[in-house]
């Protein structure tokens, strides 16, 4: 009896024993499925395009936030960074850029990851093979890159992936400005300045993120994810003057960076003197040595909101006061550009361009080759040209001298010819800020009703912009030693001069490509022709907000801009 009392005990026990278990397995299965839900790892990629840096770049902020495994990527595609179109100088600089944050990345123990092909079939074997489920990029305004972001959208929520783009490559989201403005883009600089003055001052920069505790895996085939040489594309100098240039922009976040604190000190400097923006005085530092941000603003190497905080608290700091806008009208001018690209996939061209005036362009292949080359028997425009293919940066009136030569002013040639030599050397030419200034230049946009149809001189200009001749007979080495009366117009110069100088204009230098003086008297009627037509027919389109802007965009006082404009 007793045995079968402790058989019965023994046969309960373990019968709740085994549905214990049961349970206790059963319920712990459903925690750990509910814990699997919970506990899913965040693989998160940055893809980097623009926004070439680590400070203030939203986007990768929040790539590294709480994930589980980071990996920081660029793609090859053919396309990006305007790597179509771009020639040597500009290949250089998007590797060098490129190296320093994978120097930066992997002082955290990481690496940037370099794939080459589409980005959709890239994503794709990401997903699958890395088990990526996270995506973040910096916002590209340009609406060349729609299509190509918005099929990775399309895919992201196809696969269940999470992508984030982020606005950080200019000052305000472009949409933001276009709804403030009522649906499209403000046609006047004026104006656009109004709206961002209605949306409030831009953000400002995020703190420096803390990579330290980020896992960035990097497996022991890295080799085939590094950073590809020049050599690997098949880029080569285009001209041996590339392979010594006397001034080298030297890509990276670091020297960007750098480059802001050597410009904030300038800008404090002139600050205190109650001026502004050092590189904007009436004589230009056209000789200055590669300190320029623009190349690193272009590829976001440097952020805009610290560039344009950091110049506002330098006037806040020294003056007391809030800065007037005039302190960062240069860069409203590169927002500007932007916002009015937004939309326009025809916007780097003449047809089926909206804001862009239908001139009569002529075609000439010669012409625009000897202005490519610096051939064109004018000191002040050639030494320009050089200097742009040699060294990939001209200061600004630099670039308007030869832009106007090449359309409006002397050869008549289409601004579209223009912008395409410009994109392949210029290291910060943009898309959108390029193909804007050149409608500007050539009065194809961003003019009201023509009323400013001035033919710079190409002599006088240049007389004026490079007093003592240093910048001509630095990118003009043949001109060394042409005395200065005579080193803007050599053919001038009599044959004795010529000859004293070691260059004879028609053997050592070209004779000019055509006389400026019938030249500009030409095209300046066609020009009027045109403005005719305009106001008969009111065609909308952008315009200066005021002769003061034109005067103020070719860096000249109003009375300087008169003499240069109608002496001829
Ligand atoms: C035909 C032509 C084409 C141009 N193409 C480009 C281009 O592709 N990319 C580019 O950045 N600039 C372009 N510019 C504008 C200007 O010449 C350069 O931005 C300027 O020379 C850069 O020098 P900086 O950095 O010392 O400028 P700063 O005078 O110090 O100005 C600071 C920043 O403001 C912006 N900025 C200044 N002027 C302009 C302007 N007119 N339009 C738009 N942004 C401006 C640039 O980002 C610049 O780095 C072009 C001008 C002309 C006439």
């Amino acid at each position: 009896m007793q045995a079968r009392i402790i058989c019965f005990f023994l046969e309960t026990g373990l019968l709740i024993l085994f549905f214990w278990c049961f349970s206790a397995r059963k319920m712990d299965s459903s925690f750990n499925k509910d814990m699997d839900i919970e506990i899913k790892k965040k693989i998160s990629v940055h893809w980097f395009r623009h926004g070439q840096r680590i400070h203030d770049n939203p986007a990768l902020v929040d790539a590294v936030k709480d994930c589980d495994e980071f990996y920081p990527i660029f793609i090859f595609d053919g396309k990006v960074a305007g790597t179509e179109l771009c020639g040597y100088n500009r290949w250089r600089f998007l590797l060098e850029n490129l190296k320093d944050l994978d120097e930066s990345f992997s002082k955290f123990g990481g690496r940037l990851y370099c794939f080459h092909g589409q980005p959709m079939d890239i994503f794709q074997k990401l997903f699958k093979e890395w088990n990526v489920n996270y995506i973040t990029a910096e916002e590209d305004p340009e609406p060349i890159w729609q299509d190509r972001d918005n099929s990775i959208k399309k895919l992201c929520e196809k696969s269940g992936v999470t992508c984030k783009f982020f606005t950080s490559h200019t000052l305000y989201s472009p949409q933001d400005i276009i709804a403030k403005n009522g649906g499209t883009p403000p046609l006047t600089l004026e104006l656009f300045q109004l709206v961002i003055t209605s949306l409030g001052p831009p953000l400002r920069p995020l703190p420096q993120p803390d990579l330290q505790d980020v896992n960035m895996p990097v497996p022991k085939n890295f080799k085939k994810f590094a950073l590809p040489t020049l050599e690997f594309f098949g880029i080569e100098p285009e001209f041996e003057e590339q392979k010594k240039p006397l001034n080298v922009f030297v890509g990276g976040e670091t020297r960007a960076l750098n480059l802001l604190k050597a410009r904030l000190e300038k800008e404090k400097a002139s600050f205190e003197q109650d001026s502004c923006q050092p590189n904007h005085q009436e004589q230009p530092e056209l000789m200055a040595k590669a300190v320029s941000l623009s190349p690193y603003l272009r590829f976001g190497c440097v952020s805009i909101r610290r560039t344009y905080w950091g110049i506002c608290d330098m006037y806040t700091k020294v003056h007391n006061k809030e800065p007037p806008s005039e302190v960062v009208c240069q860069l409203y001018w590169r927002e500007y550009f932007y916002i009015m690209s937004v939309g326009n996939l025809n916007y780097d061209k003449i047809e089926n361009n909206p804001i862009c005036l239908k001139i009569n362009w002529q075609k000439n292949d010669e012409h625009l080759r000897k202005w490519e080359l610096g051939q064109t028997g004018y000191p002040w425009i050639d030494a320009i040209m050089n200097q742009l293919r040699f060294e990939g940066w001209n200061h600004h009136v630099g670039r308007h001298a030869v832009s106007c030569f090449l359309t409006r002013g002397d050869l008549w040639i289409s601004w579209e010819d223009g912008l395409k030599v410009f994109l392949k050397y210029q290291l910060d030419a943009d898309w959108s800020v390029c193909a804007g200034n050149w409608m500007w230049v050539s009065s194809s946009a961003f003019e009201k009703a023509l009323q400013c149809p001035t033919c710079y001189s190409p002599v006088m200009y240049g007389m004026r912009m490079d007093r003592n001749g240093e910048f001509v007979r630095t990118y003009v080495p043949v001109l060394k030693d042409m005395p200065l009366k005579y080193l803007f117009c050599p053919w001038k110069a009599p044959l004795e001069v010529q000859k004293a100088a070691n260059c004879i204009i028609g053997k050592d230098y070209p004779e000019p490509i055509c006389s400026h003086r019938d030249m500009s008297r030409v095209n300046m009627s066609k020009m009027y022709r045109v403005k005719e037509k305009l106001l008969k027919a009111d065609i909308p389109h952008c315009a200066p907000t005021g002769e003061m802007e034109v005067w103020k965009f070719a860096w000249l006082p109003p009375i300087e801009h008169h003499d240069l404009a109608h002496n001829l």
